[in-house]
């Protein structure tokens, strides 16, 4: 399969080696992070007209999903300002290595928590409450606050970044679809790394602190477990670190065949589907319902969602990956769990494809409140450009349809191609993966349209 390290361009190289360039988008982030926490706990109530709804759930919501997650994988995580602080407690430095030690605790993560369960769960109370989360500025600034005291306490206790790894709800679902990326970080020569004695790009030298994500560069076959951080390419003595163009979902061509990672697949898609119905479906009810948190009725909401995504979901997709094994010409003998959870690679794609599909009507719905809040982002009156009492003016036409429409076909002719080609590998037949994820196609364009 043909990679390119785009680390053969000169400037590249020597502007990814720079903490300068990293360290600055951190910073203006971290800014508009802390912006957005104090326009959710001070600013209107109303939600569209808070900077801390609109900068957080439409503009940052869609470039990462439309653009940076399939583009980059990980590239977010590569700048997101949520784990500066935990850091800086841990080097007790902001831009140099230090000596690439890290003080603290230290401690390492229960072996009980080395998976990314933990982040299933982040991500299901997250959703439950997403309606509230979305619409409420105080419920999202509780929620911001929430992660980055998660994210500093983790550091204070244990080794690198734990909370990235195991618990963050966001970077869960950025490292499942990072799969599909065409964007990889390798090392050029595995035998180098077996014969490096430092192994610096876990270990940290004077160059670079050792992997923050815990992982070792030369193992890495998959981009979820590499954050992008970069510290590798730092520390690494040997120049053996390359980031490579690749084809696109090459991390599918043999996937993990992990159940924690299959139903994070399982909880985007049913995540995705139950968004469009209660965001963009005729159902006032179900939207009062999954408002109205603490409720009743948000308590059947509550449990219709999870039941959809942790039992419906999984259950059909069970009896599809059955019938797989059965017309399967050959039938080569491995666990039932094991051929779901790899048949689940599958998901991948086509979950990414909902994302986007869905994001799109809301971006193309609620974008114009951008213009509102970029004047006024507390909602106090202010008009810092002329644009706060800019009309509302949803971007929908035949064309956002056709683009839509254009996107999931694209989501279940790659679910198509995964499980065709997982299918060979693993004695199971792709039209039950493929009939599945279409089936599941035309209930989200039901839903979108
Ligand atoms: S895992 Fe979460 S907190 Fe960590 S860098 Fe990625 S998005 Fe940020
Ligand atoms: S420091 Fe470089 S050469 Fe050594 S093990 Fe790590 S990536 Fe390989
Ligand atoms: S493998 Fe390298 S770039 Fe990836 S998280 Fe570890 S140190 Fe950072």
């Amino acid at each position: 399969m043909n990679r390119v390290s785009l680390l053969q361009i000169p400037w590249l190289k020597a502007a990814l080696k720079n903490r300068w360039p990293q360290f600055t988008i951190s910073a203006l982030l971290m800014a508009g992070f802390v912006f957005a926490i104090v326009a959710g706990l001070v600013g209107t109530p109303v939600g569209s007209r808070n900077f801390g709804i609109i900068a957080v759930w439409i503009a940052w919501w869609a470039i990462l999903i439309l653009a940076v997650v399939p583009v980059t994988g990980r590239g977010w995580c590569s700048v997101c300002p949520i784990p500066m602080a935990g850091d800086f407690l841990q080097r007790r430095s902001l831009l140099g290595p230090n000596g690439g030690r890290t003080r603290g605790l230290n401690l390492r993560l229960p072996k009980l928590f080395r998976n990314i369960w933990w982040q299933n769960a982040a991500f299901a109370l997250m959703a439950i409450f997403s309606a509230a989360i979305l619409t409420n500025p105080r419920v999202t600034a509780l929620a911001l606050i929430i992660m980055l005291v998660a994210a500093i306490g983790m550091s204070a206790v244990f080794e690198r970044r734990s909370f990235c790894k195991s618990v963050c709800p966001v970077g869960g679902f950025i490292g499942l679809y990072s799969q599909v990326a065409p964007l990889e970080l390798r090392v050029a020569d595995a035998a180098a790394c077996a014969s490096c004695a430092s192994k610096a790009c876990y270990n940290g030298s004077e160059a670079g602190y050792g992997c923050p994500w815990g992982t070792f560069p030369a193992g890495l076959t998959r981009n979820p477990a590499c954050g992008l951080c970069l510290e590798c390419l730092r520390s690494c003595p040997n120049d053996n670190i390359v980031l490579n163009l690749r084809p696109f979902a090459a991390d599918l061509e043999k996937p993990a065949a992990r159940l924690d990672e299959a139903f994070k697949a399982f909880l985007m898609l049913g995540a995705a589907l139950v968004y469009a119905a209660v965001f963009l479906g005729p159902w006032g009810n179900l939207k009062v319902a999954a408002l109205a948190a603490g409720t009743w009725p948000w308590l059947g909401y509550a449990a219709a969602f999870l039941l959809i995504c942790l039992a419906l979901l999984p259950g059909l997709f069970w009896v599809a990956v059955r019938l797989a094994k059965r017309m399967a010409p050959a039938k080569p003998h491995t666990a039932r769990r094991h051929d779901f959870a790899q048949a689940a690679a599958a998901l991948v794609p086509l979950g990414l494809a909902f994302w986007a599909a869905f994001s799109l009507s809301f971006v193309f719905a609620n974008g114009s409140y951008l213009l509102n809040v970029l004047s006024d982002p507390l909602g106090w009156g202010w008009d810092l450009f002329g644009t706060a009492g800019a009309v509302w003016s949803p971007l929908y036409g035949s064309w956002t349809v056709a683009v839509q429409v254009g996107v999931l076909a694209l989501g279940a002719f790659g679910a198509a191609r995964v499980a065709q080609r997982a299918g060979a590998r693993g004695g199971l037949h792709p039209l039950p993966v493929s009939g599945y994820s279409l089936a599941l196609t035309v209930v989200m364009m039901g839903l979108l349209l």
